[in-house]
């Protein structure tokens, strides 16, 4: 007989209250577990202490594996998160001159959606409080673990004294400077690479204007997220409920060092970004461009996630990527899903029993650890699209072609795109479909191109025998040599 329902429930201790930990704490509480959160910063939920937190970005693009992740719960959380979204359904192209020009995501309507991380933290946090077995502990700093007797070791505070914890298994969602990370480097062989790119991002604010009724109203089309691409860095805007927009910028640090006073910052504005100045003001401008953080962007992979039965990494502990696929929380939101995935096809249960979960644990960095490393890649590559391929024609030709293909042949082509924000499928199935697509395209073009230039010099040469008839006689030239 198991002893599994003589024992109390399974104790989980997430480390890190962000968005990827605190959804693991919704998915550990529906199985049954004791949950306890452990967050460094203060309860976001009290209203003075919201000054205090700085994050990362203000808003985010929300996709279709983020909002999987939120519906898997089953507590109604996508439904009560795509209340207060907007929908953008393409990317607005700031092409210089005031041109406008819109490039949709999906050829089918599809679109991603802008999210403020305050709202969503604040409805992940509230819907944790709903749960008897969830205790979230503020203020907590990880110092130490000890995996093999499940030590956790903090420093609160509030209090300043130490204090330590006990538990079955330990999740580290603290992300990309990860505690439990570097811990469990010192129990595992961990594989593990990080890049800093030479660029950083500033964040900029573009208010509400005031319509023709008085009323707070969007500065430019909402339904986009705009992009002012300048082949070696951009901005980029995406809107929000109150009716601005969070600008971002990313360039090369040395640029950012560049600019030194205001009138440097209006030179560059005035030759780079002219049709943004009046749309952030003059005065906000330089206000926020002198006063908000530069921040540095990392990409981190490692290998294994896992130590045994006791600990895994989830979120930007186990992959920090550059934002540009917008995938950093949508893939810190699936991994959830994978691992509640896995602990079903396991069986793993709420009690303590001697059942699979060493096993369920290094199933997850198998099956997990490709498709990290793919949207990783993925990621930077997308800093390249975003740009400078968005006004590049060979880059729209393939689009343009691609986007044609998969209305006529859905299940052969998928641009893209369309895999990663509209779609579940695994991100390293994804991205090898999408070299495969791109032998295939550049296979159809070559073959093509003599075709195509036959056809040409064929039309050309029946166009000019219309047009002067009596300049060919290719039969009369051939009797003649005859
Ligand atoms: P985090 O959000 O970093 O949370 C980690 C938490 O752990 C924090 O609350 C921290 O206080 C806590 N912590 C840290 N150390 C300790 C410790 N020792 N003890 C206790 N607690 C600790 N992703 C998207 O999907 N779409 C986007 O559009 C998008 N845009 C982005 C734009 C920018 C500019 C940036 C920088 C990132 C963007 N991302 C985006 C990525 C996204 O922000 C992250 O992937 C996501 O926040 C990761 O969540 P997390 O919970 O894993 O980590």
């Amino acid at each position: 007989m198991s002893t599994s329902s003589l024992v109390p429930e399974r104790h989980v201790a997430v480390v890190g209250g962000g968005l990827v930990g605190i959804l693991s704490v919704l998915y550990f509480a529906k199985r049954g577990w004791r949950v306890s959160l452990f967050e460094l910063r203060e309860d976001l939920r009290i209203q003075e202490n919201k000054r205090n937190i700085s994050h990362k970005s203000i808003n985010l693009a929300l996709s279709v594996r983020g909002l999987s992740a939120l519906k898997n719960t089953t507590l109604g959380l996508d439904e009560k998160v795509l209340e207060s979204v907007i929908p953008m359904k393409g990317r607005m192209i700031h092409a210089g001159e005031g041109k406008l020009k819109s490039q949709p995501y999906g050829v089918f309507g599809e679109c991603i959606y802008s999210v403020e991380r305050e709202m969503l933290l604040e409805l992940l946090l509230n819907t944790a409080a709903t749960f008897t077995n969830v205790k979230m502990h503020f203020q907590h700093q990880l110092k130490r673990c000890n995996f093999d007797i499940g030590k956790l070791e903090f420093e609160n505070k509030e209090t300043g004294k130490q204090v330590e914890y006990l538990a079955d298994l330990i999740i580290g969602a603290d992300g990309a400077f990860s505690t439990v990370r570097t811990q469990l480097m010192r129990a595992v062989r961990m594989d593990y690479s990080q890049e800093y790119i030479s660029h950083a991002y500033c964040e900029l604010t573009i208010p509400p204007k005031i319509n023709d009724k008085g009323d707070d109203d969007f500065a430019m089309d909402p339904n986009h997220l705009h992009i002012w691409p300048m082949r070696s860095f951009m901005m980029i805007a995406l809107p929000n409920r109150n009716k601005s927009f969070t600008c971002t910028l990313f360039m090369p640090f040395e640029n950012f060092n560049a600019i030194k006073t205001e009138d440097d910052l209006m030179e560059f504005f005035k030759k780079y970004f002219p049709d943004s100045i009046p749309l952030i003001g003059e005065e906000r401008l330089k206000e926020e461009y002198f006063r908000n953080p530069k921040g540095s962007l990392v990409s981190i992979k490692c290998k294994p996630y896992h130590y045994r039965d006791r600990v895994i990494i989830i979120g930007d502990a186990a992959h920090s990527m550059v934002p540009f696929y917008g995938q950093g929380m949508n893939c810190g939101f699936q991994d959830v899903e994978v691992l509640n995935g896995i602990f079903e096809e396991y069986n793993i249960s709420a009690v303590r029993s001697d059942d699979k979960l060493t096993f369920a644990l290094e199933e997850y960095t198998r099956r997990r650890h490709p498709d990290v490393t793919s949207i990783c890649d993925l990621a930077m590559y997308n800093y390249i699209e975003m740009r400078s391929s968005v006004v590049d024609p060979w880059y729209l030709l393939r689009r343009r072609v691609e986007g044609t293909l998969y209305r006529l042949f859905p299940r052969y082509v998928i641009p893209l795109y369309t895999m990663v924000s509209f779609s579940t499928m695994r991100y390293s199935e994804a991205m090898q479909r999408w070299k495969r697509q791109g032998f295939w395209l550049t296979m159809m073009g070559m073959s093509l191109l003599p075709i195509g230039t036959v056809a040409f010099i064929w039309i050309g040469y029946h166009q000019f025998k219309r047009v002067y008839p009596h300049y060919i006689n290719f039969n009369l030239y051939y009797n003649r040599i005859m």
